[in-house]
């Protein structure tokens, strides 16, 4: 649970080289926890996810076996405890989605990045997409499948930006 949250700063990724890892941390009741989400390769990690903790543990379970395959291991910028990276995936019900998605036919390591927008829902037709988190309402929004768009591995930012995702604060969106 997220209690305050300090200044984000910009560091180096350790995985991809990139300049724009963003650095955010976090006071809980646990204590501190920071978290990064590089904007070049689009891994994230976060100082719970030890490789022999519990938070990794879970994340595994919820997580497809392609993206599995693309887990890295590896130190934190500035050291320290080794900590398991994953490329992020970022809902966002009323702007779409970004996720990692393999290319059909090549090999593990081949992905790209898919955009997905949301679109209006037309009135007369939301009473077919309940909303479950809200038992009652219907959702006004859904994810335009038929029109993807597709980034390079080390294009997050570029997909981040088709998202949006920047027309508001960005970390806070992202966690
Ligand atoms: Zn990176």
């Amino acid at each position: 649970m997220k209690i305050k949250q300090e200044q984000d700063k910009l560091v180096i990724c350790p995985l991809c080289g990139g300049d724009a890892m963003y650095e955010s941390e976090f006071t809980t009741q646990d204590g501190k926890v920071k978290t990064w989400l590089c904007m070049t390769c689009g891994f994230t990690s976060n100082t719970t996810m030890t490789l022999d903790s519990e938070s990794l543990k879970q994340t595994l379970e919820l997580t497809a076996d392609f993206i599995k395959d693309l887990r890295k291991d590896h130190e934190p910028p500035g050291g320290g405890e080794m900590l398991a990276w994953f490329p992020t995936a970022i809902t966002m019900p009323n702007k779409g989605m970004i996720f990692p998605e393999p290319i059909k036919g090549a090999g593990k390591e081949e992905w790209m990045w898919t955009v997905v927008k949301a679109i209006p829902i037309p009135e007369d037709e939301q009473y077919k997409y309940p909303d479950p988190t809200n038992p009652g309402t219907n959702y006004k929004n859904k994810m335009d499948m038929k029109n993807l768009k597709r980034y390079e591995k080390l294009c997050f930012m570029d997909a981040a930006e088709e998202l949006g995702m920047f027309d508001r604060n960005l970390v806070e969106d992202a966690n």
